[in-house]
């Protein structure tokens, strides 16, 4: 499934330290509060397919507005469809 990261609407979040990630399935509604302090969130990227658990064509990954990404190398991702910064870097 999908990894989607968030980041507060305003201020930097105790509990998360400003961002999260989460792993939710393509049709579930994104969150609107951070599940840990209750704070009110945006989703930044949606979704991250990291290691090609994804499979979708790229067409349908951009006529979905998704962005799908395939690992370079460790922690290193490239994107191979939709809009989004053209590399990610993960731990
Ligand atoms: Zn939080």
């Amino acid at each position: 499934m999908p990894i989607y990261q968030y980041a507060p609407e305003a201020g930097n979040c105790p509990q998360c330290g400003g961002h999260f990630d989460v792993i939710q399935k393509i049709d579930d509604p994104p969150l609107t509060l951070c599940p840990q302090c209750d704070r009110p969130v945006h989703r930044e990227i949606c979704p991250v397919a990291l290691g090609g658990s994804l499979q979708l064509q790229p067409s349908d990954v951009e006529r979905n507005g998704f962005v799908q990404y395939r690992r370079l190398e460790h922690g290193v991702y490239e994107k191979t469809a939709g809009k989004g910064p053209d590399h990610l870097f993960a731990d």
